[in-house]
């Protein structure tokens, strides 16, 4: 396509688009050029003037003013730069949600990730000799400290901790597990899975349903490493169930010489059931049952950054600090420093009212109540109601478990097309349907969001529900 092979308005139009050049040259090209650089910005102008040669030869009218141009520059260059890990509101009440990051952090644990961001720290020095120290530490003192474990270790995840383990304590052996934890978490995590890919051999005992002590007992060989426990996280196996108590399942690994492996999952310090919940194991019984090795997650009800953990017996975690899988899975500083943060909570004992997850999990119904009537009163004459609900932990552990909550609740014409808006707001809101309702869970709201979810209703409301309100009288 030329410009001679276009009608001649057309083409006077064509000729009074400005140049690359002149647009760069302005103005509001600099400030552009100032906050995106300028191959960016050169690029987008370019873009910017193609799409308006285009319009023209389609015989459309277009503004050929350059501040118009430049003004769809800026919108091309914010679309462009605007970074796909974007803060949300998380609206839906499930509290550890893995699809928008699991645990937020507390206060203090907030800070310890700057302080550690912006500076040098002793992450590997000793201030006392002022040699090198271990990065190991700083963690293992709290670990032990409010576990009781005789050594701990944290790594990059929960899924490495598994890995590692397996790798460095029964590579090419037989490890023993019970059919009804050979699970999948989620993500495509896959407990047989992972086993295998640390080199350990399987041996499935028990049936799905049913796995007793003498299941185990009778699948040891002289070639057995470890006798492993995986906590089923996200399912839930109800009816005629039987499964074998951590303690026998010690007891026998110890009779025989072997290991007693837990994977905890959740990994939680504190007991769910006291606050409503069901009982999700906590460490302390894992440990108190005898299990020589046990490993959970930094980010599910520990409330903590992704992380890890290991605890358990000296010589044995001495063994993983030393394997060479350990230098790839390491936890960085940022990790070490909000984790060390959060436990320092349960150190102190204000885990419930300092850690987001615990806080959330705590939070009075009336609370919770009050808050959904005030934000209906506050989005009048939108028609809002609230609604009893539930709320989940979520993020695999306690399947099945819910808390009563009340929700803020809107039944646009369409909620999928509300639902829709409510993510393309500044600051996206992530909602969910029941019953035809659009539900706001409150539980699940940070204190300091509650502005920009109004706004947001407000704005996503106008924008896919076009009814007006100030016409039927309201
Ligand atoms: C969540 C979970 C994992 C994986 O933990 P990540 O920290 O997500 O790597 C492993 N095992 C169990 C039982 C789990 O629940």
């Amino acid at each position: 396509m030329t410009e001679s092979s276009s009608p001649p308005a057309a083409t006077a139009a064509l000729r009074g688009l400005p140049s690359v050049d002149k647009l760069l040259l302005s103005l509001d090209a600099a400030r552009l050029i100032a906050d995106y650089g300028r191959e960016a910005v050169i690029g987008a102008v370019r873009a910017a003037l193609a799409a308006a040669r285009d319009r023209v030869r389609a015989g459309e009218t277009i503004d050929p003013d350059p501040a118009a141009l430049l003004e769809q520059t800026a919108h091309q260059l914010r679309r462009q730069f605007a970074p796909s890990l974007r803060p949300v509101i998380n609206a839906t009440g499930v509290i550890i949600h893995t699809n928008l990051g699991r645990a937020p952090l507390s206060q203090a644990a907030q800070q310890a990730l700057i302080d550690a961001a912006t500076g040098y720290s002793t992450l590997e020095f000793d201030l006392e000799t002022g040699k090198r120290g271990s990065r190991l530490v700083h963690a293992e003192a709290i670990l032990r400290a409010i576990t009781g474990a005789e050594a701990a270790l944290v790594v990059n995840n929960n899924a490495a901790a598994l890995v590692l383990i397996l790798t460095a304590l029964a590579r090419d052996r037989e490890v023993i597990i019970s059919r009804g934890q050979l699970v999948e978490i989620g993500g495509g995590f896959r407990i047989p899975e992972v086993m295998a890919q640390s080199g350990a051999r399987l041996v499935e005992v028990g049936t799905t349903n049913r796995t007793r002590a003498a299941d185990f007992e009778g699948a040891i060989t002289p070639n057995t490493a470890a006798l492993l426990r995986a906590h089923a996280s996200n399912f839930k196996q109800i009816g005629f169930v039987e499964t074998v108590d951590l303690a026998d399942m010690a007891r026998i690994a110890h009779r025989n010489d072997l290991l007693a492996i837990d994977d905890l999952g959740s990994g939680a310090l504190l007991d769910t059931a006291v606050y409503g919940l069901d009982h999700e194991p906590t460490v302390g019984e894992s440990l108190a049952a005898g299990m020589d090795v046990i490993c959970f997650s930094g980010d599910k009800l520990l409330g903590g950054p992704q992380a890890g953990i290991i605890v358990g017996r000296q010589p044995h975690l001495d063994v993983l600090k030393r394997h060479p899988l350990m230098r790839a899975i390491r936890a960085d500083k940022l990790t070490i420093a909000a984790l060390a943060a959060t436990l320092d909570h349960y150190r102190r004992g204000d885990a419930l009212t300092a850690i987001p997850v615990w806080r959330m999990i705590t939070r009075p119904l009336a609370d919770i109540a009050q808050h959904a009537a005030a934000w209906a009163a506050a989005l009048d004459p939108l028609p809002v109601e609230t609604l009893a609900s539930e709320s989940t932990v979520g993020g695999g552990s306690l399947p099945g478990a819910t808390l009563p909550t009340v929700c803020l609740a809107l039944r646009p014409p369409s909620p999928d097309a509300f639902l829709s808006a409510l993510r393309e707001q500044d600051r996206p809101i992530i909602a969910r349907i029941e019953r035809d309702a659009v539900l706001f869970d409150p539980r699940t709201i940070l204190p300091g969001q509650e502005a920009d979810l109004l706004a947001a209703i407000r704005s996503a409301w106008r924008s896919s529900a076009p009814i007006d309100l100030s016409s039927t009288g309201k």
